[in-house]
């Protein structure tokens, strides 16, 4: 086994399994077929899936537990179709060789950080763009150049780190609520618990998975889609490793709750005026899974300001930036509010024009 092989972190670069086993060529990860095919004759290879890997499990959490810091890979390998070196750099595990474009996948490696599954991407770069335009087109005031911007901006697939955690949380709470009417009318003390029961909720788990492409992505989750984490997977689509802890994941999933949990305490307490809500409580009964999920990510530019779209790779939903064609608003904002006020409003809000 050659030296560049293996990783001081332990994982092992897999390129020769990518490979087509009847002409030698280059194969990369189809979403059509959800298969390996061959770049050079076109032949399909299933991906044969582990039947010692359970791509659903859920792990318990230990908040006891000490927590490693989340590894930094850098690793060069040699190509070993061409000899060429392919650096993998922070939290990537996914290459192709610059010189032969073949794909090169960082497969094992900190068992702490290796996800259990990932959702396969599902849909290809010519699927994407169709998806693109089609939402652009049907977006409210678009300029009408829009959909030609979009077409020549650089589009890129990733597949992104998420966690899902399940866990329950009991709340105990005291609010002010005010009853009575007229001069009996006063603030009183609510007190009561509720229970917060959370499945699969979805969080990003490395800065670049921003709130909008995890709202955009969540959408389309669905555990039961999950298959086991295998390097086939990832083969010609770039990938990153969880960088972050558990921990931090489980401290972002406390402050994405929070709103529910007011809500939950309000509807408890009768509604009505509430003041002074107050609250303790911890998660318990954690379970997460570390898993991948696919994404392609546009990035284009309109009258000069750079704009990104994401598109789910998952079920082709499309988020993201756009420009407003002004003279589309203008036209709007006449007919709504009859006058120049809002127009003047809508320029000072400074968006592109169309
Ligand atoms: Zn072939
Ligand atoms: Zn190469």
């Amino acid at each position: 086994m050659s030296p560049w092989a293996t990783t001081k972190l332990g994982f092992d670069a897999v390129q020769a399994a990518l490979r087509c086993a009847s002409c030698g060529g280059q194969q990369g990860f189809d979403p059509r077929t959800q298969s390996l095919r061959c770049e050079s004759c076109g032949q399909l290879t299933e991906i044969v899936a582990d039947p010692d890997l359970d791509a659903q499990r859920e792990q318990a959490f230990d908040p006891g537990a000490p927590e490693d810091e989340p590894p930094e890979i850098e690793h060069a390998h040699r190509c070993e179709t061409c000899g060429g070196e392919v650096v993998f750099m922070g939290q990537a595990i996914s290459e192709q060789c610059p010189y032969c474009d073949g794909s090169v996948v960082l497969f094992g490696g900190h068992a702490h950080y290796t996800p259990s599954g990932l959702i396969p991407m599902g849909n290809t770069r010519a699927e994407a763009v169709e998806a693109i335009v089609r939402w652009v087109r049907g977006l409210w005031s678009a300029p009408s150049r829009l959909p030609k911007a979009v077409t020549e901006g650089h589009m890129a697939a990733v597949y992104a780190p998420f966690w899902t955690f399940d866990a329950s949380k009991d709340v105990n709470y005291t609010v002010q609520k005010r009853t009575g009417q007229g001069k009996s009318a006063r603030w009183i003390r609510v007190s009561g618990q509720v229970t917060m029961v959370l499945d699969d909720a979805v969080i990003g788990a490395s800065d670049h998975v921003t709130p909008d492409i995890r709202d955009g992505i969540m959408h389309g989750f669905y555990p039961q889609w999950l298959k086991p984490y295998q390097p086939e997977y990832l083969a010609g689509y770039a990938a990153d490793l969880h960088g972050r802890r558990v921990s931090d994941g489980l401290d972002k999933l406390r402050r994405d709750i929070e709103v529910q949990i007011r809500r939950r305490i309000r509807a408890d307490a009768g509604g009505g005026r509430i003041r002074n809500i107050t609250w303790t409580g911890h998660l318990s009964e954690i379970r997460f899974r570390r898993v991948l999920l696919p994404l392609w990510i546009l990035h284009y530019h309109y009258a000069g300001k750079p704009y990104r779209i994401v598109v789910s790779g998952i079920d082709g939903r499309c988020f993201g930036e756009r420009p407003f064609s002004m003279a589309k608003l203008f036209g709007w904002a006449l007919l709504a509010a009859g006058g120049l006020f809002s127009a003047g409003m809508i320029i000072g809000a400074g968006l592109a024009p169309g």
